[in-house]
């Protein structure tokens, strides 16, 4: 491979390592060989003839420098508040990285005999059992790896218990209502599921309309509820008993979109409000990690009734030993290779047992002060679509700082400036220009005051400069990006002629 030259400061402008190539450079030692060479074996049209052209000619200390420093480009959950509303992005205990190494748990293999995973298979039993417990909902699988996956086998058993319940009636019973501040996961589970979905209206104040609920019930062919409680404005749906009862009577299921949990363990419990399937997300309420596409764990749990619906192998306990029963007809079968992301329920476990039942209690309490000592401080400077008390993420709309000409992307923008992750913008979609801001438990007060004293500031700059947020970022190495561009053209590989992206930035 040719010299690419590179005369760019180290830091600011980072080439790829491709672009930082030079011929004859090594970052590698191979042992001997020390078996026979059987290169002949592979048929010719399989072996590679191209010597690896290509692949970056670079010594070691070029691969560690370049990667440190294009990590310090990032903004991660170790570096600051994240506090990016319905993601409870929480700080995660170093000790659940460590319990998730021990070497029984991270090298069992995955076909391992039973008699040999007995400590594993009492894990996920185990965590199964608190997890039940939480939520006040006996049935458990922790097979789905994220919420959405989740949210699709709850949906998934809503329809095997209805089509058990009701025959050939059953197909006549195709509806899924879900609220219009939904997470856009809740109408593509419903629809990959089969069902059609109709939406229910929010009132004023940010609740389930229930007039408008009771309408859609009569029209008839409900199978179903998807809610979120807390719902997406991170208001509790007081009414939940009502809208349970209501669904019921309409002869449908409730499902309840779990990932608000944060707000909720050890103090309410979904399954004592009449839900009867939900899902959970333990990378955000059960601190795993969270991120870059996974591995996740989106846990189904669901009432007695619909147990015998839920996904295979089971894992059950029969004196001290714990066996896996694949046996089961009226499962909907697998929705996940294996067991599920193992790593993930150690970790979750480790989190549960490190809190104990007042630790989690405590969590809450802690998420929710949190976000209503946000709402409170901000509720002068920003616009509050909704006036109730919010529950663990506090909602703004731009509304006060539009008149300037600067909108929540802008405001958004001018938070990395001031050290934070961004909100969530523009979520849900029923408020115009929504901030979203969850900041967790895992906040202190002196970052609290940060933000919101940044928040105030910038405010204040909308007022009086508008074109300094405006333009935001200033202090990053790439300022505003053409975000639907690098969403829809993706340049995923680079090629020998193309024009360096070091000078291209
Ligand atoms: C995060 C989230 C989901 C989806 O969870 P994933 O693990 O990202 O698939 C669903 N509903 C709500 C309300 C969420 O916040």
């Amino acid at each position: 491979m040719s010299i690419t030259k590179v005369t760019q400061h180290p830091t600011q402008n980072e080439s790829l390592i491709f672009e930082r190539s030079q011929t004859g450079r090594v970052g590698y030692r191979l042992p001997k060989l020390d078996v026979p060479e059987t290169l002949d074996v592979i048929p010719t049209e399989f072996r590679r003839s191209d010597d690896l052209a290509g692949v970056p000619e670079v010594s070691e200390v070029d691969v560690v420098r370049h990667f440190t420093r294009i990590s310090t480009w990032n903004y991660s959950i170790d570096l600051g508040m994240y506090p990016l509303g319905s993601c409870t992005m929480k700080y995660n205990s170093r000790l659940n990285e460590k319990v998730a190494r021990i070497g029984g748990f991270a090298g069992l293999h995955p076909l391992a005999p039973e008699a040999e995973s007995q400590g594993a298979l009492e894990l996920i039993y185990k965590l199964q059992e608190d997890l039940a417990e939480i939520t006040g909902l006996p049935g458990v699988s922790l097979q789905p790896a994220a919420g959405a996956q989740g949210e699709m086998t709850g949906v998934m058993l809503i329809r095997a218990f209805l089509d058990q319940r009701d025959g050939e009636a059953s197909k006549d019973r195709r509806v899924i209502l879900i609220p219009d501040s939904a997470h856009g996961t809740n109408p593509a589970s419903a629809a990959m599921s089969g069902f059609t979905v109709k939406t229910i209206h929010s009132t004023a104040e940010g609740l389930t309309d229930m007039n408008h609920l009771r309408e859609l019930c009569n029209e008839g062919g409900v199978a179903g509820l998807m809610l979120t409680n807390p719902n997406t404005v991170g208001i509790f749906e007081r009414n939940i008993r009502e809208i349970c009862d209501t669904i019921h009577a309409a002869g449908g299921l409730v499902y309840m979109d779990g990932a608000n949990m944060n707000a909720l363990v050890g103090i309410a419990r979904p399954g004592d409000m009449g839900v009867d399937v939900i899902h959970l997300n333990l990378h955000k309420t059960f601190s795993t990690p969270h991120g870059g596409g996974g591995p996740g764990c989106g846990p189904c749990l669901c009432s007695a009734e619909l147990a015998p619906f839920l996904p295979t192998p089971r894992i059950e306990k029969s004196g001290e030993t714990y066996r896996l029963n694949y046996d089961i007809p009226t499962s909907i079968g697998r929705v996940k290779a294996f067991f599920g992301n193992f790593g993930m329920m150690v970790r979750a476990l480790s989190y549960i047992y490190t809190h104990g039942s007042d630790g989690l209690k405590e969590a809450t309490e802690a998420a929710v002060l949190n976000a209503r000592y946000i709402s409170h401080k901000l509720a002068d400077t920003y616009d509050e679509p909704y006036q109730s008390d919010c529950m663990h993420e506090a909602i703004f709309s731009h509304k006060h700082q539009a008149k300037k000409g600067v909108v929540t992307l802008d405001i958004a923008k001018r938070l990395i400036d001031y050290g934070f992750h961004p909100m969530t913008v523009y979520f849900p979609l029923v408020v115009e220009g929504a901030m979203l801001i969850e900041p967790t438990e895992s906040v202190g007060r002196a970052d609290l005051d940060a933000f919101i004293e940044a928040m105030i500031d910038i405010d204040r700059e909308a007022q009086d400069d508008p074109e300094l947020v405006i333009n935001a970022p200033h202090s990053t190495r790439i300022g505003r990006l053409d975000e639907a561009t690098a969403a829809r053209k993706p340049v995923l590989r680079w090629r020998e002629d193309m024009e360096s992206t070091a000078k291209a930035a």
